[in-house]
């Protein structure tokens, strides 16, 4: 946050950081015990966190989440480029290093729309090199693959790993997600992969009922929780692989799984290949 020359470098000014409104990458970043936040993001995440732990237990399954696929791709599909849309405030380890500690040759391009994270990424997702952070919008996927960043470092005739872990629950069905994740897609050669985390109620039906998901209301980015039926769809092009769309805590969980408590988790995961 003191290096403004790195700010005004990524194209925006201090300023643009609104500590007034709760952001979601920050309070993720609360959640996960993390300190890149401010008083307006612990109070919305403290609320959300005091009606539920499985909040927390939530966010932490998901980077575990994250560990597990990215290795995944990496080692058993061959993957030696990532685009991360949807990045957050960087906390390790990493997606470069999860998938270098499987091949170390790993080129990732990070891309998130909050200022926040571009102003963390030069000193914790881009110093060891062969990575590229874009502040980009989701909603407008065309900026993404045209971006100098991504057409320098990522090769469109060689697969590439899509990671949109825990982003797309922050597009509305009014913007269209499933035209953002097909037009994303659309760019990668076949032997691609999509990895995808995204919030629901379908482990935790009372909380539809008491508005728990309202604390994202003032939020910069409103929450859209969705369904199986309304998540799978994201896949369409896609060979999902074993056990396919699951609660992400029992996706291929770690041998003992980590997560003491699969079943309070309140995301899906999954991760396709392009045929
Ligand atoms: N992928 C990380 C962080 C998830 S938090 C993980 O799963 O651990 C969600 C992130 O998505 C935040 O950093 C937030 O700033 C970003 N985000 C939300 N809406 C976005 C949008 N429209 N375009 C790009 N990034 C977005």
């Amino acid at each position: 946050m003191t290096d403004q020359s790195h700010q005004f470098h990524r194209g925006f000014t201090p300023e643009q950081i609104d500590t007034s409104r709760p952001h979601p990458a920050r309070m993720y970043d609360y959640y996960l015990g993390g300190s890149d936040n401010y008083e307006v993001d612990r109070e919305a995440a403290e609320r959300l966190m005091s009606m539920t732990p499985d909040v927390r237990i939530s966010a932490r399954a998901n980077r575990d989440f994250l560990g597990r696929a990215v290795r995944t791709v990496v080692r058993e599909h061959g993957i030696r480029q990532i685009i991360d849309v949807g990045t957050g405030i960087p906390t390790s380890p990493n997606t470069h290093e999860l998938a270098r500690s499987v091949s170390p040759d790993v080129r990732v391009v990070y891309v998130d729309n909050d200022p926040i994270v571009a102003a963390h990424a030069d000193a914790k997702l881009l110093n060891s090199g062969n990575a590229e952070f874009v502040l980009a919008d989701i909603r407008r996927p065309e900026e993404i693959l045209e971006a100098p960043a991504v057409r320098e470092l990522i090769d469109f005739d060689q697969p590439v790993a899509l990671l949109l872990i825990a982003v797309l629950h922050f597009v509305g069905d009014a913007e269209d997600p499933a035209g953002v994740v097909a037009a994303l897609s659309g760019a990668l050669p076949s032997g691609s992969c999509l990895v995808l985390t995204h919030a629901t109620l379908d482990f935790h039906d009372e909380w539809e009922v008491d508005g728990r998901a309202d604390v994202y209301k003032n939020a910069t980015a409103q929450l859209s929780l969705r369904g199986r039926d309304g998540i799978l769809p994201f896949f369409d092009g896609f060979d999902l692989v074993d056990p396919g769309l699951v609660q992400l805590s029992r996706w291929r969980p770690d041998d003992p799984p980590r997560d003491a408590e699969p079943g309070r988790v309140a995301l899906y995961g999954g991760v396709g290949v392009k045929p």
